[in-house]
């Protein structure tokens, strides 16, 4: 599933088609969408994340909702490339350059933009952690709240109502950088290890966002080998690296199953006890 950075990225494609660009034509294929068949324009001012939906707001004080679980899929092509796919036409907003795309997603809703805090993930959703307000005083702050102190991390850092838009990769990453393994709770760390929590959830989050997708942080990277070569075309420090070295101490990076999904844990740099 896409998490919060894949999601802002699709966003920031949408944004970058679609604002302030003239829509040529438009068809919607989702009974939650009939009432924009009726529109004689369309135009986008704004297309954000938040967690893993993606809000697009269009003229008559109106936003579409949508979130893609598993199988839902934005593309974005030229407007006369034929396209090829199985998938069933949600969305279609096309311009002079470019044809976009919602294919398969069944999650989307259209409602009013002042009421877009009460779809039904949104309002339970916790601060988007790609949002420039969510900063590591805020993350820590939420992470020794009573709902969350007393949970292991594992199932806190999937809980997109603690902070939205982490994913399964970000978890194992995450853990990874903070020194963390799955099975701690925020109520047993230190001041230390509390605040380097909260900021690696920031850091490592935020360098997926900008690196597409890898976690890898090349200015350590290059301060502890010298210089970036071997790591360019590698994604992760240890998540989908079971059985592999890890980079930092050379012990076997393992899979364990936590919250019912895979994490990856190097336990030499991820103090295992709990
Ligand atoms: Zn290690």
């Amino acid at each position: 599933m896409p998490e919060g950075p894949e999601t802002r990225r699709m966003a920031d494609s949408i944004s970058t088609a679609l604002i302030d660009k003239k829509i040529i034509s438009f068809s919607f294929f989702h009974e939650q969408l009939d009432p924009l068949k009726a529109l004689s324009n369309i135009s986008v001012f704004n297309a954000l994340s938040k967690g893993k939906a993606i809000i697009i707001r269009i003229n008559g004080g109106l936003s579409i909702i949508t979130h893609n679980q598993l199988y839902g899929k934005w593309t974005f092509n030229r407007p006369d490339t034929q396209m090829k796919t199985n998938r069933q036409l949600r969305i279609e907003l096309v311009t002079e350059k470019k044809a976009v795309r919602l294919w398969s997603a069944t999650n989307i809703i259209l409602c009013k933009t002042i009421d877009e805090h009460l779809h039904s993930y949104i309002n339970r959703i916790g601060p988007d952690v790609l949002d420039d307000t969510t900063d590591q005083s805020v993350i820590r702050k939420r992470l020794i709240e009573k709902k969350f102190r007393n949970r292991i991390l594992s199932s806190t850092l999937l809980d997109q109502s603690f902070i939205a838009g982490i994913g399964n990769y970000l978890r194992s990453e995450i853990l990874f950088f903070s020194r963390l393994n799955h099975l701690k709770k925020p109520s047993k760390l230190d001041e230390a290890q509390l605040n380097n929590l909260a900021k690696e959830i920031k850091n490592v989050s935020l360098r997926a966002y900008l690196q597409k997708g890898k976690t890898m942080d090349y200015d350590s990277i290059r301060k502890l080998f010298g210089n970036t070569d071997n790591f360019k075309r590698l994604r992760h420090m240890v998540f989908g690296r079971a059985g592999q070295p890890c980079f930092i101490c050379g012990d076997t990076v393992i899979k364990q199953f936590s919250s019912s999904r895979r994490v990856y844990l190097c336990t030499t740099c991820q103090e295992f006890s709990v």
